[in-house]
């Protein structure tokens, strides 16, 4: 198993869909635990990082560079 590294402000994808219908999710806090929140609805979850890296698909975009 690859060992994934996750940056604040990488979006990623789960692999069950939020209550929202939303499977983006937009990491917002790294440390022990991980910060997630929705795009669809902006509702923020915290877990463990374990846990996270269960319940994540893949990193959708890498630390997304700012849009002028
Ligand atoms: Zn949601």
């Amino acid at each position: 198993m690859i060992r994934k590294e996750f940056k604040l402000g990488d979006i990623v994808q789960m692999k069950k869909p939020h209550a929202c219908s939303t499977n983006e999710m937009e990491i917002i806090r790294v440390g022990m635990d991980i910060r997630i929140k929705c795009r669809g609805c902006g509702h923020s979850i915290l877990m463990a990082r374990h846990e996270f890296e269960k319940k994540m698909k893949k990193i959708i975009l890498d630390n997304p560079p700012e849009i002028t």
